[in-house]
């Protein structure tokens, strides 16, 4: 017998009183990729090949082979992309149900003007608690700087190293005292730029994979979601074994109609 919630979310998207919206970035050859040091690796940029285009090899048929890392674009990074979480889940054993939570948006443009190499702080998010009321349980946290008005351009993107992020003590806390299942970001990476270099480096990557959490990146059109009341949806490819994937993702808000 059914409740009748799924037919009010279908009669509400009908109607406009709930909205899609696309947090991905769009993919393709010029999609930033975060850079390494040569002795560290590389991602692979998106590349793509025509299987065919209509054309000898398949004269109905347009398709492609593409290549690309689990980690370029928009993408979902997996408890055992660290070494702190090697023991937990890969990305096709997140269960699907922490694939769709409530998402909390937290603005920093403001401070992240005046600072790129800007990192959030405990106390930042307690005062958007006091706002807002506590962090979702089983939710996001998407943490909004503005970065994503740089994607069209991969060197005021990637900025020298210089995009913001989380402090280590912040990093600790959301991992280990809140009941997030992740963060997401607009920057390249969930971490700051110059975060290999921290005291504990990576700090978002160590203790939120080390605490079996999430993390999502390069997201775009976090200016269209409420500080609170949409609910986001996460689509990683189920790579057996994988680190992470490339993500559509995806967020439901409510609108006035
Ligand atoms: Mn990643």
């Amino acid at each position: 017998m059914s409740s009748g919630v799924l037919a009010g979310l279908v009669a509400a998207l009908a109607s406009g009183a709930v909205k899609v919206i696309d947090l991905t970035a769009p993919l393709s050859e010029t999609t930033p990729i975060i850079e390494l040091p040569p002795e560290r690796g590389q991602p692979w940029r998106f590349d793509r090949e025509a299987i065919s285009n209509y054309d000898a090899a398949g004269p109905t048929v347009y398709w492609n082979n593409i290549k690309l890392s689990e980690h370029t674009g928009t993408h979902f990074d997996a408890p055992v992309h660290w070494l702190s979480g090697k023991d937990l889940h890969d990305v096709s054993q997140v269960p699907a149900g922490r694939l769709v939570g409530p998402a909390a948006v937290l603005d920093a443009r403001a401070q992240v003007a005046n600072d790129p190499d800007f990192l959030l702080e405990r106390e930042h998010v307690e005062a958007w608690q006091a706002e807002h009321g506590p962090l979702p349980e089983d939710g996001w946290l998407l943490y909004r700087t503005g970065w994503a008005e740089r994607a069209h351009d991969p060197v005021a993107f990637l900025n020298d190293k210089h995009t913001p992020g989380i402090s280590i003590d912040c990093a600790r806390w959301l991992a280990e005292e809140t009941p997030l299942v992740g963060v997401g970001v607009e920057t390249v990476g969930t971490d700051a730029g110059l975060a290999g270099e921290f005291e504990q480096p990576y700090p978002c990557h160590w203790h939120m994979h080390g605490a079996g959490k999430y993390g999502l990146t390069q997201l775009h059109n976090l200016a269209l979601l409420p500080p609170t009341g949409s609910v986001l949806i996460a689509g990683p490819l189920p790579i057996v074994g994988g680190s992470g994937s490339p993500t559509r993702v995806l967020a439901l808000v409510e609108r006035e109609v």
